[in-house]
């Protein structure tokens, strides 16, 4: 049923919000201390502060779920260290070229930044970004990332949240016995954060009906601004999604052809069912099936290898989702007005790096997420609210590179490891 899809009914959503905004922009919402504006934000902040409150749970016990979800001491000697090393080379590719190429195509420039905030600085911002010394940077990290984890999740300090969560999941994977209850019950907390996340973005389409009619008010449709900004939103999506697809149809076939000896049109042909499911569902986690049958069929990857390579994937591996989360910060940073320092820009890079590791891998995650690395820079945590409007068709896109950063990855572990080569 059309209506019960999310993509549909945030469509709606937008459409009512833009609708009430022109309609009643000039009569009954003009006044901010109005009870029906007052309405409008409460709907507006009780969703952002909802989606805030998931950040800092989410991001702890997904890692330790992800760390202890390498399961057994052998496999994670065996395989672990090129698994998260080809994980990592591959993110941090995707997000470096999103921040060059974020450098020197910024079209958006040419209008206006919609808010110009003013100079306070936010007290969640965690790294100084006025610190020039790297040994100062280094240190404030180090002081950041060595806190108790009751204080890091109290206060979102997210390097904190972390180091613990590695150090905790690490242990657990080294100290407990493999029957222990304990992996069960993270695996159930987990399982209770994505149940709440889900309730919280059911509320979607009405929390972009609330943010719309905000924006529709404060820009002024139908006055050159709102253009404007319409404008903007639509160069920064083209370029998310050019970037993703750069990074989808060359960098990582590169990567494929060069360390797992795939040719990438095969490897295209190969992989392209578990993409389109991955596009159409928006979902990592959804697309699990699909991908472990493709790597089994079409690529003959050694299972042992795809079942251990594809479930981490799917929750810590997702390339499209840390290249638009670093891009969109640099967007919303002009927007907002605020001046990206070098030091910024690498706490940019950082949480981008970690917020696209903690996200689950279902439609709109890294949502939550998203906000740590806002928060980093010191945007108002409702700038997330632009990201809303635009966020599904992109999600899409970025979703199916997620999928394919991870079938490429359990083809790499597959080679490395020795087995009999993947179906050519
Ligand atoms: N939808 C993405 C995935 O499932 C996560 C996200 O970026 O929101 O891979």
């Amino acid at each position: 049923m059309i209506f019960k899809n999310l993509t549909f009914q945030i469509f709606i959503g937008a459409l009512l919000g833009v609708a009430v905004g022109l309609l009643f922009g000039d009569g009954a919402l003009a006044n901010p201390d109005s009870d029906a504006y007052q309405i409008i934000l409460l709907l507006k902040s009780a969703f952002l502060s909802a989606l805030k409150m998931l950040i800092a749970p989410m991001i702890f016990f997904s890692l330790i779920g992800g760390i202890i979800s390498i399961g057994d001491v052998i496999k994670l000697r065996e395989i672990g260290g090129i698994t998260v090393l080809y994980y990592f080379s591959t993110t941090l590719i995707a997000i470096v070229l999103g921040l060059i190429a974020i450098f020197f195509i910024h079209p958006w420039t040419m209008y206006p930044a919609i808010v110009e905030i003013q100079t306070a600085i936010p007290e969640s911002r965690m790294i100084d970004p006025g610190s020039d010394s790297i040994v100062l940077v280094l240190s404030q990290i180090l002081s950041l990332a060595l806190t108790n984890p009751v204080s890091a999740l109290v206060n979102l300090n997210i390097i904190g949240i972390v180091t613990n969560a590695i150090l905790i999941g690490l242990a657990m994977v080294l100290a407990l016995p493999k029957q222990s209850s304990l992996f069960g019950f993270i695996d159930q907390v987990n399982a209770v954060i994505i149940q709440v996340l889900k309730w919280v973005l059911k509320f979607l389409p009405i929390g972009i009906f609330a943010i719309i009619v905000d924006f529709t008010i404060k820009l002024g449709v139908g006055e050159g601004n709102s253009a404007d900004f319409l404008t903007q939103l639509l160069q920064f999506s083209m370029l998310v999604i050019s970037l993703t697809l750069f990074h989808g149809m060359v960098v990582l076939p590169l990567i494929a052809w060069f360390f797992g000896d795939k040719s990438p049109v095969k490897l295209l042909k190969q992989i392209s069912r578990p993409l389109i499911v991955a596009f159409s569902t928006s979902s990592s986690a959804a697309t699990l099936p699909v991908s472990m049958r493709t790597c089994d069929e079409e690529l003959g990857i050694d299972s042992s290898v795809s079942s251990f390579v594809l479930p981490l994937g799917a929750t810590m591996n997702m390339d499209g989702t840390a290249l638009f989360e670093a891009v969109a910060a640099v967007f919303l940073a002009y927007l907002y007005g605020i001046e990206l320092t070098t030091i910024m820009i690498f706490s940019v890079f950082l949480m981008s790096m970690v917020s696209s590791i903690g996200a689950p891998g279902m439609p709109s995650a890294s949502m939550a997420g998203m906000q740590m690395v806002l928060l980093a820079v010191g945007i108002p945590l409702e700038a997330i609210a632009i990201l809303l409007v635009i966020e599904r068709p992109l999600d899409t896109v970025r979703t199916a590179v997620n999928v394919e950063g991870d079938i490429i990855g359990a083809l790499i572990v597959n080679k490395y490891r020795g087995n009999s080569p993947a179906r050519q």
